[in-house]
């Protein structure tokens, strides 16, 4: 039998180790690798279905020109005419590439290498600028390099695990569950610190959901505290450190009374916290998008680092701050400087020895001498013609940037713009010039680094599809037309990570973090076969170094750490009267970005189907939401239109909007549409978590929805939502307007023809429509409608799909949509398993099950991935309430 391959899972940054394998029926199944070090064989929901989105359904297969196909010949010289003509007409910064922490390392490292080296502009700029830029900022200047001290282990270590901004339970779910692992083995002490209630909050010893924008306040005053009452590592201080007392004064601003009321926190909570981390040597800092995405966020990484370092609790076993990332090769991309201010191996664009360096180690004709534009000004700059040819590879800034509408309409605008992509069909993809199809996951071959400074392989498994090519020899291509055919001659991946891990060794002498010399010249068959290592791994002697720090040895010219004084500022933004609300924005637990992928699996799908914004019951009364309704959030520059979830977790004054849908997905779901480009002064990485918003009921006339084997018709309803699911697809929908011809929508919405076999049901005084298809007896879609938003269970309809419906009294009891109670499982909880919410709250209710551990045994849920366990852990919860109450 043939082995499994060894790869890497391509969503979040924890970087787990998978086994691909097939199948006697040819399918693939993914497994968690029990050897990777990242995951010990654990996945969580995404990594466990991934072979469910493998299709090559939407696949892109083939370069466009224009919509139409084109050949690759074709397509790359067009790219490079465009390229080379804009340089010459209107000089190097007139070109940009917008890159993904999706990437792999050698693709990566040849966009940079391109535009840094060899166009001679920075303007290459990365999504990952949204995502952790701000951690990059406060690492280098408390560090002076871009280094992550700790390891995943510390989880495990330490005595006290602090969340900051995290709800690592939804988006680092297996580096949750090792730390949920840790926590019942050896009573891990757990605080989070969150505006909002999140499945990883009911998991914390101790949760401070602190007003949104006041995190520098809460750490400035514990460094206080810390001092205050004799925790500060003095000699540590002393001999590895400078800027202590700066930085001691400007937090001793922050008393405890004015901590409380600045975080709109009580006074004994900011103490327990404060006292957890004066008891407990052993403490890892977690901090997340919650801290990064702000225009504070340096501030905050700082404020942060500023309490390790006067505790000394930094490179030791479970001591430290500990940056996660939200993409799977975020770190890669930083290695190879990605980002527009840096230079690849951790190098300086600041620093003419660095670019020197890179000159002679590339044979560049002019490395660029000055900052490009990071994210939000580039887009900016497309925006004012400044921009004359742009290749955007693997991301969908159309969706997910700051102001994606004035995006759209830069896009729009730019003389030239190329998409890189594995699929047409993004919101990005419809202002793309040219197209040119990339290999996926599984398809390609290369790097990827990991939180905790991991560099794992990804390998190829499948066959490319079409004329798909790797990201690497397309930017090689369109080098080699420019003009620079020998720096780009690359014939593999692993000729290009050879080269990479050259560039890191070279000339560094321990000058420079980041040093993968032992990797330098690697051969083909040693890459094909490498296994995951940690950085540093310096040529030619054995690496000590596992975390960073404990010993001093800092990156900045004086060997010392630099305590940063962080006062604390508002938020760029503050909330007014026409926009009363905070909108924060986030992932949910099954989802991944744009849901180019992740939306292709209806297991996925099912756990939450819509778009939503969650708003405490308090503001719900407020502004006239009821739960389950729609609602219209709206701030200054845009509106959604989304499901409303009436939350006591959510922070009174504040809401939550995920990040995830487009156009593809629903009428009016993308959320970045509302939020202000402001960004960090440092990082330039926008605050996405901080957007004055209002809140009100959409004023549908009719809502709705329809399950159909067939694609649905998206046209007509002013609002709709579409998932995927077993067997066809759910439509939820409303409309604006009273329909006169409720057939003729069922007709349209269902694609039916004439002569179908349709059952309706009419209540026109309750506002009552109701409709079921049939061919040859099964059923092939069914519409419903009314007044209000339906209570009728959709996972139940959904369930009919397909199915023979011979007798009348079956079809009857469909339309009148009364599942019975055993039939149906209500919201989906485990999508592993596919258990469903009524399930798990009926087997408290009938007493079969009292904990976690029996509902696994009853329901198999929770018993594979985990993701789940919070949220089943919450129903157990309510349902013993209710019982005992
Ligand atoms: Fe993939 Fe989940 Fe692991 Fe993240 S935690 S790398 S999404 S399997």
């Amino acid at each position: 039998m043939q082995q499994p391959i060894r790869t890497t899972c391509p969503y979040c940054g924890v970087g787990c180790g998978l086994l691909a394998s097939f199948k006697p029926d040819g399918a693939v199944e993914i497994k968690g690798d029990p050897e990777h070090p990242a995951n010990y064989g654990r996945l969580c929901s995404k990594g466990s279905a991934l072979a469910e989105t493998l299709s090559l359904e939407e696949r892109l297969l083939h370069p466009m020109i224009g919509g139409s196909p084109a050949g690759w010949d074709k397509a790359l010289d067009l790219v490079a005419s465009r390229f080379k003509s804009a340089i010459e007409e209107h000089g190097r910064d007139s070109v940009a590439f917008y890159v993904s922490g999706q990437l792999l390392t050698e693709d990566y490292y040849v966009a940079n290498k391109l535009m840094k080296g060899f166009i001679g502009s920075a303007n290459i700029d990365t999504n990952s600028r949204l995502c952790m830029s701000s951690s990059v900022s406060g690492h280098r200047r408390a560090f002076g390099a871009d280094v992550v001290p700790g390891v995943y282990e510390d989880l495990e270590l330490a005595d006290l695990v602090i969340l900051v901004g995290s709800n690592l339970a939804w988006c680092h779910p297996v580096l949750f569950q090792r730390l949920i692992a840790a926590k019942e083995k050896r009573g891990t002490r757990i605080v989070v610190i969150d505006p909002r209630g999140t499945a990883t909050a009911e998991a914390a010893n101790l949760h401070l959901p602190l007003s949104p924008g006041s995190d520098v306040m809460l750490f400035n005053g514990l460094l206080a505290y810390l001092a205050a009452n004799g925790a500060i590592a003095t000699e540590y201080i002393e001999r590895h450190t400078s800027g202590f007392e700066e930085a001691l004064s400007c937090a001793k601003a922050a008393a405890i009374e004015k901590v409380a009321q600045h975080t709109d926190l009580p006074a004994q909570d900011v103490l327990a916290f404060y006292d957890l981390f004066l008891r407990f040597q052993r403490t890892v800092t977690v901090y997340s998008q919650g801290v990064n995405q702000s225009s504070a966020g340096t501030d905050k990484v700082n404020a942060i680092i500023n309490c390790h370092l006067a505790t000394g609790r930094i490179g030791r076993p479970g001591m430290g701050p500990f940056s996660v990332t939200g993409q799977p090769n975020a770190m890669g991309g930083r290695e190879v400087g990605g980002l527009a201010n840096m230079l690849a191996a951790h190098m300086d664009l600041e620093n003419a020895v660095h670019r020197y360096l890179l000159r002679r180690y590339w044979s560049a004709p002019c490395i660029a001498a000055k900052p490009g534009l990071k994210a939000i000004d580039l887009f900016r700059a497309v925006g004012r013609g400044q921009i004359k040819a742009m290749w955007i590879m693997g991301t969908n800034p159309a969706v997910s940037l700051p102001e994606a509408n004035e995006v759209r309409a830069a896009l729009g605008r730019c003389p030239f713009v190329v998409v890189s992509d594995i699929t047409s069909e993004t919101d990005t993809a419809a202002y793309a010039d040219v197209l040119l199809p990339s290999l996926g996951w599984g398809e390609k071959e290369g790097t990827v680094t990991n939180s905790e400074r991991r560099i794992s392989r990804q390998r190829t498994f499948l066959p490319a599809p079409g004329d798909a090519r790797p990201d690497w020899w397309q930017l090689s291509e369109v080098a080699r037309r420019i003009g620079f055919a020998n720096a780009f001659s690359y014939r593999s991946a692993a000729e290009i990570f050879a080269e990479h891990a050259g560039l890191a060794a070279f000339e560094n002498e321990g000058s420079r973090a980041f040093d993968i010399g032992a990797y330098a010249g690697i051969t083909a068959q040693d890459y094909a076969d490498l296994v995951p290592f940690q950085w540093p791994q310096h040529a030619g002697q054995s690496t000590r170094t596992r975390r960073y720090f404990d010993e001093g040895g800092f990156f900045t010219p004086d060997g010392r750490a630099r305590f940063v004084p962080t006062p604390w500022r508002a938020p760029a933004s503050t909330a007014a009267r026409a926009f009363p609300l905070i909108l924060n924005t986030g992932r949910v637990r099954d989802q991944w970005h744009t849901m180019t992928r992740t939306a292709k699996a209806p297991r996925l799908m099912s756990h939450v189907p819509e778009p939503f914004v969650e708003v405490h019951p308090s503001d719900a009364a407020r502004f006239g939401l009821r739960n389950g309704g729609l609602a219209a959030v709206r701030s200054l520059r845009g509106e959604v239109v989304v499901r409303t979830v009436v939350s006591a977790g959510q922070k009174p004054g504040s809401v939550f909007v995920p990040i995830h849908w487009t156009d593809q997905y629903a009428s009016q779901g993308r959320v970045d549409a509302l939020v202000e480009g402001f960004t960090d002064p440092i990082s330039g990485q926008p605050e996405l978590k901080f957007t004055p918003v209002s809140v009100a009921p959409y004023p549908a006339a009719w809502h709705g929805f329809a399950v159909s084997a067939q694609p649905p018709s998206r046209t007509g309803p002013g609002y709709w939502a579409l998932a995927r699911t077993k067997g066809g697809f759910l439509l939820d929908l409303a409309g604006l307007s009273p329909v006169r011809d409720w057939m003729a929508l069922a007709r349209t919405v269902l694609a039916l023809d004439e002569g179908a076999d349709v059952l309706a049901y009419h209540d026109a005084g309750a506002g009552q429509h109701r409709f079921a298809a049939f061919e040859e007896e099964r059923l092939t879609g069914a519409l419903f409608i009314a007044r209000d938003p339906l209570t009728v269970s959709r996972s139940w309809i959904c369930g009919h799909l397909g199915r023979a419906m011979r007798h009348s009294q079956d079809r009857l009891q469909l339309l009148a949509g009364r599942a019975a109670a055993r039939e149906d499982r209500g919201v989906m909880v485990c999508s592993c398993f596919e258990v469903g919410a009524n399930q798990i709250a009926d087997a408290v209710k009938t007493g079969r099950c009292r904990n976690a551990d029996q509902i696994g045994q009853a329901l198999r849920a929770g018993t594979n991935c985990g993701s789940c366990r919070p949220e089943i852990l919450k129903i157990i919860h309510t349902q013993q309430t209710l019982i005992a109450g």
